[in-house]
């Protein structure tokens, strides 16, 4: 399988006003024809600057639409086409990330790569031919080694990681929201960046404390001139990364500083990660040090085209943090990723659409003829799906019609993105059509059950799913359909499945329901319009034209960098000492220049190695603290209870892998009682039994699924 390196480029931001204040001094130069990135040590001015070789540098006058336009755009391109990528920004807090990845929407020049991406997306999708895409969006925040689901109901639930053999690791929970348009998914990122656990306002003091996921899910259905059908599924990863400064320097305590070194822990897992991939004789790679390396684990090293934009502050107040996010992005280039086409998706949403359009298409035409089925879906369904945004001129319009359309699929992921002045729906359209009862419905709802159990799943807890097959089998005359309930493993909830075929329904309904699985799919709909469809291929062209004078440009360089000078043939004994003597001046320099490397990297992990030992100093501390007061409070807990056992107990808890923490058995009480005696039998033994601590004789045993102990 043809691999393919992680793509890197770097960024330098403008002096703030701090630093202007401060009058620091720039340190950082760029060489953007050549991808290059000088460094110089403010300390040691005779030392000469470090350099370093991307796939693309950018300063200050740079904006990001051509930093999209030169790097992003394939890669992003390539999601549309059923790859895996992953954009994501490395820095110290304030070098530029959010202001990266986010932007400004003024000027439009400044517009993040997120907006970007979401354009992007919805451009190709619009211009693709005999394609149907289904979008669904999702954000999340890793918080304290906590995740958590921006766009769902309780931001602040912890989510599991899990693993599933195919789709690698996943959030189980996650909610999905599935989109139409660039407005509905900017809607959805405003609404999940605002519930971020730090803060809208606080950004720049305190977005640096967690990492954000925003993925765009694409599942792409296209048709060949053959007439087959391929199904491809795509993702699309934007990461902005918590600030990567050694936060002891920051000064934090208490819990800012516990805070702290989760977001260390998980930074430098990431850094380990990288390492580990680039060291030909790593076997193992420590994805699971972090939750983050164990969500991005496809993007290094595995089956994602990547792109990281390391952020950059110019001031020598900020040298080491700069060179450290240097050394961290070039390293990270030398990962090679194995990106393929994911076709044939197992659990593709799509494919379950479009098999029940074809299924609907064909009832009706049963009922009415196909010749009659296309005038009717002519007029009620034009050409295709129809969007909110283009039916509708206004935000507020467009807003209300989603509000309409979420209520038609009552799909409740959506409904947690209602604004506090939103209405939510009454009822849910599955109970209203529960409510008129006619046999023939009942399989409908069922399958609006069905896809929309499948819609909900990465959101909905165990008791709407029980709902969701309540629902189901009330609506189920069992005469007309055969339920069966499939496990799905991967996606961690219980779901009903149809198993027989649809009887005669009311076409009404039929046609009610073909048009909102339509609506769900988009693609298409400016095939025609030759002037976006020229301007998309440009932009793709662009793309590989600065590729190529990239490489050219670093060709140039590497032709006057000397080694030729051995091979040359010369005139005269004079002119053979002047080259090679020049030679010999560069790779002194070369040397020099290696030596001061190998000093930096020592210091630099000299540093490294206090830092960590202060966390372990400092985590001793807390425990001896914890181990002190347990041997304090053991003599209290009541002999009856099995945690005055505590090495028992100790010895019966096993560390959870998957999900970071310790299953530890329930505290129980175990009681001994004396029946009362019956007159008569006095001289029976006492009987031992156990019991819930409720005061009352008579006992039972509490028993958890984590720590259930056999008595
Ligand atoms: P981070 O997310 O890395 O903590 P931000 O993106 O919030 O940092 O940037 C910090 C500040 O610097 C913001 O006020 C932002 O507008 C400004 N900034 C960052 N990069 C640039 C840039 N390339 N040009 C102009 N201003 C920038
Ligand atoms: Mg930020």
């Amino acid at each position: 399988m043809a691999s393919e390196s992680v793509k890197v480029v770097v960024r330098c931001r403008p002096m703030n006003k701090r630093e202007r204040e401060l009058s620091c001094q720039s340190v950082v130069t760029v060489d953007c024809a050549r991808g290059q990135c000088f460094i110089q040590n403010p300390g040691a001015a005779d030392e000469p600057p470090k350099q370093f070789t991307f796939d693309g540098a950018y300063y200050i006058e740079h904006f990001t639409e051509q930093i999209y336009n030169e790097i992003a755009y394939p890669l992003v391109e390539g999601v549309t086409e059923g790859y895996n990528g992953t954009i994501f920004a490395y820095g110290q807090t304030g070098s530029g990330k959010s202001f990266t990845m986010q932007g400004l929407p003024d000027p439009p020049c400044q517009r993040g790569i997120i907006p970007r991406a979401f354009e992007h997306v919805f451009e190709s999708v619009q211009c693709a031919e005999n394609t149907k895409f289904l979008v669904r969006a999702s954000y999340l925040e890793i918080y304290n080694e906590d995740v958590r689901d921006l766009l769902g109901a309780d931001t602040k639930q912890r989510l599991e990681l899990k693993e599933h053999p195919e789709k690698g690791v996943y959030v189980k929970g996650l909610s999905m929201h599935t989109v139409h348009n660039v407005a509905q998914c900017e809607r959805v990122m405003e609404t999940g960046w605002k519930n971020r656990a730090v803060g809208y306002t606080l950004m720049n003091k305190d977005s640096s404390r967690s990492h954000s996921i925003f993925t765009i899910n694409i599942e792409i259905y296209a048709v060949d001139e053959r007439g087959k059908d391929h199904l491809r599924a795509g993702k699309l990863n934007l990461v902005d990364l918590a600030g990567s400064e050694r936060q002891s320097k920051t000064g934090a305590t208490g819990e800012r500083l516990k805070e702290a070194t989760k977001i260390n822990l998980s930074l430098s897992a990431l850094g380990n990660v990288i390492s580990a991939l680039v060291d030909g004789r790593c076997k193992h790679i420590p994805y699971r040090d972090s939750k983050l390396t164990r969500l991005l684990q496809d993007s290094l090293g595995g089956n994602t085209k990547t792109l990281m934009v390391a952020c950059l502050s110019p001031a020598d107040n900020n040298y080491d943090e700069t060179l450290s996010t240097l050394r961290y992005a070039n390293r990270a280039k030398n990962i090679k990723n194995k990106p393929r086409i994911n076709e044939d998706p197992k659990d593709a949403l799509l494919r379950e659409y479009q098999e029940e359009i074809k299924r609907l298409k064909a009832i009706l035409a049963q009922q009415m003829g196909p010749g009659n089925l296309s005038a009717l879906l002519s007029t009620q369904t034009p050409s295709g799906p129809v969007h909110p945004e283009e039916k509708l001129p206004s935000p507020t319009t467009v807003q209300q019609d989603t509000e309409a359309e979420k209520q038609m699929i009552r799909e409740p992921s959506s409904t947690d993105l209602l604004e506090p002045g939103d209405t939510k729906p009454e009822a849910d359209v599955a109970d209203n059509i529960l409510l008129r009862t006619e046999p023939d419905l009942s399989m409908k709802v069922a399958e609006e059950v069905v896809s929309e159990a499948e819609t909900s799943v990465w959101m909905e807890s165990e008791a709407h799913v029980a709902h969701v097959a309540q629902v189901s089998e009330e609506a189920q005359p069992q005469s007309l359909l055969a339920m069966a309930s499939v496990r799905r493993e991967s996606i961690g909830v219980e779901v009903a499945v149809l198993t027989e075929e649809l009887q005669p329904v009311d076409q009404q309904q039929v046609l009610a329901r073909l048009q909102l699985l339509e609506q769900q799919v988009v693609g298409g709909e400016q095939a025609k319009n030759k002037d976006l469809k020229e301007k998309h291929r440009r932009r793709k062209r662009y793309a590989d034209e600065r590729k190529k004078q990239l490489v050219a440009a670093l060709q140039n360089s590497d032709e006057d960098s000397g080694d030729w000078v051995l091979l040359n043939v010369y005139d005269s004994i004079q002119e053979e000492v002047r080259a090679k003597s020049k030679l010999l001046e560069k790779m002194q320099k070369k040397l020099r220049a290696a030596e001061v490397e190998i000093k930096d990297l020592q210091s630099e992990f000299q540093l490294e190695k206090i830092d960590y030992l202060a966390t372990i100093r400092r985590q001793e501390r807390d425990s001896m603290l914890f181990q002190q007061l347990l041997e304090q409070v053991q003599p209290l807990i009541r002999r009856d209870c099995n945690y005055s056992n505590l090495e028992k107990i100790r010895r019966e808890s096993s560390w959870d892998e998957d999900n970071g923490f310790w299953k530890i058995p329930e505290p129980i009480i175990l009681k001994t009682s004396l029946p009362v005696v019956p007159t008569g039998t006095q001289n029976k033994p006492a009987r031992k039994t156990s019991a819930v601590d409720s005061g009352e004789p008579h006992m039972l045993i509490t028993t958890h699924h984590r720590g259930s102990i056999p008595l």
